[in-house]
């Protein structure tokens, strides 16, 4: 998997921060964009947070480039709806038997006889994909025989506040694997540019009790230490 925040808004800590301050100063959100001080606007940015006055963080967005990932998790991904989405496309891109590329699961990586199955039924695959091809069906129909695992590239945009809840629950170890660990890594990358936005980012447990009940995985210290540490 390779994620990479490709674009973001400069200084997203203080444009939220000049944005929270605009309802309660005079001046103009430029003129506090400018003036004031880091400690002012940091401050101002988390209590405003910790009121969950969080409409704010809806001024900084963020781009991240998406690849080596299966269509398993896309379609999971593209279930958050506040947020802008492109992804390479069956239909237009034709792949040859090399670039046909897909995701094994670590539970098949680590049991040979569910790898030599899994490898031989992607194999399979590839080469009926290939012969429709060959017998002229367009890539359109032909990718009705490739499996979720198929690997895809995908481009997303989120605003702080679709991110933060999209940590909530993708970071979560209730979250399917991959998708975990996509979003743990594109918090880790957003930490580093908005490290107040995102300064309690991670499951629903860093802000609270675990919501998910009998089905808790037990482990919210643990968990809370990983992501206050995550740099
Ligand atoms: C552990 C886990 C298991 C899951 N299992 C399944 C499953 O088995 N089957 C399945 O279909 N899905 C499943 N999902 C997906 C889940 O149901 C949601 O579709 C997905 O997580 C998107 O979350 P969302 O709707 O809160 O957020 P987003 O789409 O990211 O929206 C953010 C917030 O905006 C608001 N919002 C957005 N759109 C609307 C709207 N139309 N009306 C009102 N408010 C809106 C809501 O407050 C929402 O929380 C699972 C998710 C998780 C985390």
């Amino acid at each position: 998997m390779e994620v990479k925040l490709i674009a973001h808004t400069p200084d997203p800590d203080r444009v939220c921060a000049a944005a929270a301050f605009t309802s309660w100063k005079k001046k103009t959100t430029a003129e506090l964009f400018e003036d004031l001080s880091d400690k002012e606007a940091m401050d101002f940015l988390r209590m405003v947070i910790g009121l969950g006055h969080v409409s704010v963080t809806e001024h900084a967005t963020f781009t991240f480039s998406i690849s080596g990932v299966s269509r398993a998790l896309t379609h999971q991904l593209v279930r958050h709806r506040i947020a802008s989405y492109t992804q390479q496309s069956q239909r237009y891109v034709k792949f040859s038997p090399e670039e046909l590329r897909y995701i094994t699961p670590p539970t098949i990586k680590g049991n040979k006889e569910a790898e030599e199955e899994y490898t031989s039924v992607m194999a399979e695959i590839s080469n009926a994909y290939q012969k429709l091809l060959n017998l002229g069906i367009p890539p359109e129909d032909a990718r009705f025989v490739l499996p979720n695992a198929a690997a895809t590239n995908i481009v997303v945009t989120m605003n702080a506040r679709e991110l933060t809840h999209f940590f909530r629950l993708r970071t979560c170890e209730r979250t399917q694997w991959e998708l975990r660990e996509l979003a743990t890594e594109m918090l880790r990358q957003v930490k580093r540019v908005a490290p107040v936005l995102f300064e309690n980012g991670g499951p629903n447990c860093m802000v609270g009790p675990c919501p998910e009940g009998k089905l808790t995985c037990g482990k919210i210290e643990e968990v809370r230490k990983k992501f206050r540490e995550l740099k």
